[in-house]
């Protein structure tokens, strides 16, 4: 019986098999391979040659391997619009060169006590935003109610300047892109590469710890700033963690640019910033069509191979917390405490609890 099925295939094989052949998509029209450069396990010398690889391909594909280069040559002339006492810091707008013939505003809040450098943080918003969201309206004077889409983010930025941390925010939220040859994305990074050229000039700010926090499309340029810029040294990127074939339904398809597909997922992007610490936030209420939980929790899990073969699984984290699109703040102040300010509560934390 099992031997007549087989001539019996044969045959229908001599037949068909061709047409079968023949039907199939020719070379030039198959469709384009994705995710070329995926990372998989390997050592860690490798590991890092990998995230050069992978780093400098993204910039070519952003057009902007050669305007890193020329930045330096760019001075800021910063002009300060406004300054405003808050008590425990100033808050500032100011305009800055972001490229040669290009000028941006960012709001800037630095600690009142001027005793040594301290950490610093990027705060992004997201779709919608501009440079005030990340804050509470008591931050800023004179602006009207606050929108009622900023509650997102819970005035994360305030409660970091509040805290000790010099702050910076920049908009990244437009859809239009303003200077020829370059790409919606590449200046949206480029602006906040900018912002931390201008936090590295700041007498009040420590370079070596700088961080970067977002939420939504902010969570989502807060990964392409840690993963593209190495000055990062602790990222949290919130509503964002997913995968490329989520984004391709129901999103702004403004993530997207030519080529990224062909090499890497929003994993393999994440994968940049290992062994520096990453925190990444998603709320359980986010529906199945956003950035659902357990889409995040098998992205996560490809993002913890790199940090594991870089000897720092500790260094990054899937928060889940029990709301939606928002910022959890209490997990975002945390991260940045124990990685940009030497976990400075843990001692007192402990002491409160266990006084008797
Ligand atoms: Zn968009």
């Amino acid at each position: 019986m099992y031997t007549h099925r087989r001539i019996i295939m044969a045959i229908v094989f001599a037949f068909f098999g061709n047409s079968v052949l023949l039907a199939a998509p020719k070379q030039d029209q198959a469709i384009p391979q994705q995710r070329s450069m995926r990372y998989i396990s390997r050592s860690a010398d490798d590991a890092k040659a990998w995230q050069e690889d992978v780093r400098a391909r993204l910039f070519l594909l952003l057009k902007m391997d050669n305007s890193l280069q020329r930045r330096n040559s760019i001075p800021f002339s910063a002009n300060e619009l406004s300054r405003a006492d808050r008590g425990t810091y100033h808050i500032m707008e100011v305009e800055i060169n972001s490229t040669s013939s290009r000028r941006i505003r960012v709001v800037v809040t630095i600690p009142s006590s001027k005793a040594k450098p301290v950490p610093a943080v990027v705060c992004i918003g997201g779709h919608g935003s501009d440079l005030y969201s990340p804050y509470d309206p008591k931050t800023f004077s004179g602006e009207g109610p606050r929108k009622k889409s900023d509650s997102i983010y819970k005035g994360f930025g305030t409660v970091l300047a509040e805290t000790g941390y010099v702050t910076i925010s920049t908009t990244v939220s437009q859809h239009k892109v303003y200077e020829k040859g370059r790409l919606l994305m590449t200046e949206r990074l480029w602006d906040l590469i900018r912002c931390v050229d201008y936090l590295q000039s700041m007498s009040e700010v420590d370079k070596r710890r700088i961080g970067c926090g977002g939420l939504s499309l902010g969570g989502e340029m807060a990964m392409w700033l840690g993963a593209m810029d190495e000055r990062i040294a602790a990222t949290v990127s919130a509503g964002f963690l997913t995968t490329m074939d989520q984004m391709e339904q129901n999103h702004c398809m403004c993530w997207k640019f030519e080529g990224l597909r062909e090499h890497v997922d929003f994993a393999d992007v994440y994968s940049l910033i290992a062994p520096r610490p990453l925190q990444c936030q998603n709320g359980m209420l986010e529906p199945a069509s956003q950035f659902y939980v357990p889409l995040a929790r098998r992205a996560m899990d490809e993002i913890k191979t790199i940090y594991k073969d870089l000897d720092r699984p500790e260094n990054v984290i899937l928060d889940v917390h029990g709301e939606g699109h928002v910022i959890d703040l209490p997990g975002l102040v945390y991260f940045f405490d124990k990685h940009l300010y030497e976990n400075r509560w843990k001692q007192e934390i402990y002491d409160m609890r266990t006084k008797r």
